[in-house]
C-alpha cells in the first residue's frame, strides 16, 4: 500500500501519455507551447509499463490515461492492453477531447479501457471554436455517441467561463441527462498558460445558475471522484470540482506521472521528481525509491496562494489535469 506523510492512502495514478493536443482551449494552452518536444523525450510505452507493474504491484488501483489528448498517441490501444491483460482489475479510464473517438473507442474498448471522462464545454459550434480555437463540435459530439453505443461508461467534463459558456450550465446537463451521463463543472484553475483574460466561475456562482432551473440535494461526496455529486429533483444529478475549497485536498488519493517520466504529487505544487533515467538505466529500485520520496514530498494542502496573485506555472496539457 502506498501512504503519504499525511496518512492517505494513494491508490490512483494519472499518466500523461504526450503533452501535445489538437486543441488550443483558452484555459489550458491557447498559445504555448508553440512547438512539441521531440518524440525521444517521452518515456516509451515499455519504460511507462515497468513502472506502472510496479506501482500496481504496490497498491495503484486506479489509472487514468491522459495528456495533452491521448489519443494522439500512436499505439495507445497496446498500451492499454498491456495494463489490462498485467491486471484486468484496476480501474482503467481515460481522459480525451473525443475528438477521435469515433475511430478509437472501438480499438481502446477491445484492448480493456473500462471508463472515459470527455470534456465538453458548450453545445454551440461557434462557442467551441472559440474556446478550442477549432472547429471540433460535430467530431466532439459524434466521439460521445460512438463511445456510449460502444458500452462505455462516460462522464462528461466542463470548465465554465464567465462569458463564454455560463450561459449553458443547464443545456449542457439537460444534454448529459439526454444522454444518461453523469456531468462534472470543473472550477477553473488558473494558471500561467492560460488566456489570462478569461475568468472562471467558482462553484457557488455554478449552484446559483443551476438554482434558478432546478431544485438539488445536499451534496454528497464520492470517494472515487475529486467532485461532490448533487441529486438533481425528479432524477438525473450533477458534479462540481472545486480545487479552490479549504478541504478539497484531505481525501486527496492521487499522484501523476508525466509524458517525460516526472512524478507530480500535486497540481499546485512546484516540486516533482523525474523517474526517466531510472527507467531508461532499468533501474525499477531505483524509480521506486523516487516515487517513495515524491510520497514524502506530497503537500497537505495545494499551493494556491492566489492573493499573492501566484498562480500555478505548472501546464496542465504535461499533467494532463
Ligand atoms: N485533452 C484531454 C481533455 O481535454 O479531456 C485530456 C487532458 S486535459 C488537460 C484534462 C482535463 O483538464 C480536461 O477535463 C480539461 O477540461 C481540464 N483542464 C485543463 N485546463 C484546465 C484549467 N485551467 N482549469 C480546470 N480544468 C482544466
Ligand atoms: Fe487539449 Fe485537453 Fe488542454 Fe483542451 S484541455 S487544450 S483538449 S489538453
Amino acid at each position: 500500500m502506498l501512504i503519504d506523510k499525511y496518512g492517505r492512502e494513494i491508490n490512483y495514478l494519472r499518466v500523461s501519455v504526450t503533452e501535445r493536443c489538437n486543441f488550443r482551449c483558452l484555459y489550458c494552452m491557447p498559445t504555448t507551447p508553440f512547438s512539441w518536444k521531440p518524440k525521444e523525450n517521452l518515456l516509451s510505452f515499455e519504460e511507462l509499463f515497468m513502472f506502472l507493474k510496479v506501482a500496481i504491484d504496490r497498491g495503484i488501483e486506479k489509472i487514468r490515461i491522459t495528456g495533452g489528448e491521448p489519443t494522439l498517441r500512436e499505439d495507445l490501444d497496446k498500451f492499454i492492453n498491456m495494463i489490462s491483460s498485467y491486471n484486468s482489475d484496476i480501474d482503467l479510464a481515460m481522459t480525451t477531447n473525443a475528438y477521435f473517438l469515433d475511430k478509437l473507442a472501438k480499438p481502446l474498448k477491445v484492448a480493456g479501457l473500462k471508463r472515459l471522462n470527455i470534456s465538453i464545454d458548450t453545445l454551440i459550434e461557434e462557442k467551441a471554436k472559440k474556446i478550442a480555437q477549432k472547429s471540433v463540435l460535430p467530431k466532439v459530439l459524434k466521439g460521445i455517441k460512438t463511445s456510449l453505443d460502444l458500452g462505455f461508461e462516460v462522464k462528461l467534463n466542463t470548465v465554465p467561463i464567465k462569458g463564454i459558456n455560463d450561459n449553458e450550465i443547464c443545456d449542457l446537463i439537460e444534454y448529459a441527462k439526454e444522454l444518461g451521463v453523469k456531468i462534472r463543472f470543473i472550477e477553473y484553475m488558473e494558471n500561467t498558460q492560460a488566456d489570462q483574460k478569461i475568468e472562471g466561475l467558482k462553484s457557488d456562482d455554478i449552484l446559483n445558475i443551476i438554482k434558478k432551473k432546478y431544485e438539488f440535494s445536499q451534496p454528497k461526496d464520492d470517494k472515487m471522484s475529486p467532485a461532490r455529486y448533487y441529486d438533481l429533483k425528479g432524477g438525473h444529478s450533477f458534479g462540481i470540482i472545486e480545487p479552490h475549497k479549504e478541504d478539497f485536498c484531505g481525501s486527496c488519493n492521487r499522484i501523476r506521472l508525466t509524458a517525460e517520466g516526472l512524478l507530480v504529487p500535486c497540481l499546485y505544487f512546484k516540486e516533482a521528481l523525474s523517474i526517466k533515467e531510472a527507467l531508461r538505466e532499468d533501474n525499477i529500485d531505483k524509480a521506486m525509491e523516487i516515487l517513495d520520496e515524491v510520497l514524502r514530498n506530497k503537500p497537505e494542502k495545494n499551493n494556491w496562494n492566489l492573493e499573492d496573485n501566484e498562480i500555478s506555472a505548472r501546464a496542465f496539457n504535461e499533467t494532463g489535469g
